[in-house]
């Protein structure tokens, strides 16, 4: 009893302003805070919405040898660190060596103390929409369509007009960095903007893991409750299955909750790295379960596509009062160079923002070189190499890189190597018998692999859809 008292005490004093502490010596960082990040605001042509939602709440809870640990005490901000992280790392490293002309280097830090769960048991009574907070730019108006997503953007449309309706679940994959997560994102701003009574929740598959393993093992929450939680919602987004697939406990109750939410006609939306055939230890019936909507691919952007992007994220950008001008040649050069992702491109168009305000000048095509130094690699063709294209295929199907090369006969290792062998021959230029010595089979095995799967190709449509997946992923260019 008088443990809780203590506790109680504790937390007090704990969330207590030090401003007024003679006891605290605040650091340098600590001290120009404010500044930091005003300079962060108007220095890196972060959107106002950007900037209030991601990094407005963030603060510095101590510094110690040069690391400056950053936290917040929202923790819709602290659920988001890695997307903090790496969309705005950069920019308040840099922040605070301009401010405070010393580098340091900075973590993203939860705050463990006795305080947060105090917090969340506050907030665990607020009434709904408990999922993670929509990005306010992942909207349709904000997404470009062509030939790549043209399925894809569709579907979501539909989905988002008639939610629960005929496509349902709406199952969309495609390798990172391709717009999965913003077209499910804007599948729940539309239908909020039409309802804002709807509840839409929007969930990682880490996040659905994690809140499970805490309602199990902290007693937070009861697994009833948190089956509550998720049935009693419109809309479930959830983002990255990939992570749940093959983990027993976590799997079984997101069946459980999209069996419920199903029933009920609510509609779901899945985004993964692929399609679900190609889960190996998943379930026939769970396989055709997600298949009974829609299931929809997104491929890499071609240079007009990438071109189209680049200009939106610009005329975003200065909508909300960026003041920003970027030569044509500067657009061209980034998209005709940058080939692996729209998540690099977009990545690469902050650096050279970035990059032309620090050094006051206009982004021309030498400071985007520069900038992009490390990015790009003009005329180096990247090399595909039988050991890439096995791990590429073992990654997929969820193998290890040495089951390929063994000599195990069962089918879920068999194909994926049939597979890696045809790809090979298909991506390296090497004759046969150097494709041999690299998965160390003889001459007529690998003839007759990569005949199969090359016959298969042309009478098998899935298996056709699953090469040009990782087709892409080997070489996104030669789709
Ligand atoms: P994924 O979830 O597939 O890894 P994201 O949805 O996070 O990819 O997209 C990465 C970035 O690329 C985001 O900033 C997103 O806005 C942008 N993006 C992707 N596709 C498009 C598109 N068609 N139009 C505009 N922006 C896009
Ligand atoms: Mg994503």
């Amino acid at each position: 009893m008088y443990n809780i008292y203590w506790w109680f005490f504790f937390l007090i004093f704990e969330r207590m302003p030090d401003k007024g502490c003679k006891c605290v010596v605040k650091n340098i960082v600590q001290e120009k805070w404010e500044e930091i990040l005003e300079f962060i605001k108007t220095e890196y042509g972060i959107s106002k919405v950007s900037f209030i939602t991601w990094i407005s709440k963030l603060y510095v809870k101590r510094v110690e040898d040069n690391i400056v640990y950053i936290t917040s005490d929202d923790s819709n901000i602290t659920s988001n660190f890695t997307h903090i992280r790496t969309k705005y790392g950069m920019f308040i490293q840099t922040a605070i060596q301009e401010i405070t002309d010393t580098e340091y280097e900075i973590k993203f830090e939860t705050d463990n103390e006795p305080a947060v769960p105090f917090h969340h048991e506050v907030s665990s009574k607020a009434p709904q929409n408990q999922g993670l907070p929509l990005n306010p730019d992942y909207t349709f108006d904000n997404f470009v369509v062509s030939k790549n997503n043209q399925l894809a953007h569709a579907t979501a449309l539909k989905a988002a007009e008639a939610p629960g309706d005929i496509y349902n679940p709406l199952y969309i994959y495609g390798d990172s960095g391709l717009g999965k997560t913003h077209l499910m994102q804007s599948i729940g701003h539309f239908i909020l903007e039409n309802d804002p009574d709807k509840k839409v929740m929007y969930v990682t598959s880490d996040t659905f893991t994690n809140e499970l393993i805490d309602s199990i093992r902290t007693g937070n929450m009861s697994p009833a409750a948190f089956r509550e939680k998720y049935r009693n919602i419109d809309v479930l987004l959830i983002d990255d299955i990939q992570f749940i697939i093959g983990k027993d406990r976590t799997q079984e109750e997101f069946f459980y909750t999209f069996n419920a939410l199903y029933e009920a006609k609510k509609q779901i939306v899945i985004t993964s790295d692929k399609p679900p055939k190609d889960f190996t230890t998943l379930d026939e019936r769970w396989k055709s379960r997600f298949g009974w909507g829609i299931i929809v691919d997104l491929t890499s952007p071609d240079y007009e596509t990438k071109v189209a992007i680049l200009q939106k994220k610009i005329d975003l950008k200065q909508n909300e009062g960026a003041n920003i001008t970027i030569d044509d040649e500067v657009i061209s050069y980034m998209a005709e160079n940058i080939n692996s992702n729209i998540r690099t491109l977009e990545g690469a168009l902050t650096k050279v923002i970035a990059l032309a305000k620090i050094q006051r000048m206009p982004a021309t095509k030498e400071l985007a070189e520069y900038a992009l130094r490390d990015v790009v690699t003009p005329n180096q063709k990247k090399s595909i190499t039988p050991g890439f294209i096995i791990d590429v295929v073992a990654e997929h199907y969820h193998i290890t890189s040495s089951d390929i090369l063994s000599l195990k006969k069962d089918k879920a290792i068999a194909l994926p190597r049939q597979i890696a062998m045809y790809l090979t021959s298909e991506f390296t230029g090497y004759n046969i018998s150097r494709i041999g010595e690299a998965f160390n089979k003889d001459h007529s095995t690998v003839i007759y692999n990569v005949k199969k799967i090359k016959d298969l190709r042309k009478t098998d449509h899935e298996l056709d859809e699953t090469i040009k997946v990782l087709i892409n992923k080997i070489n996104p260019d030669m789709r």
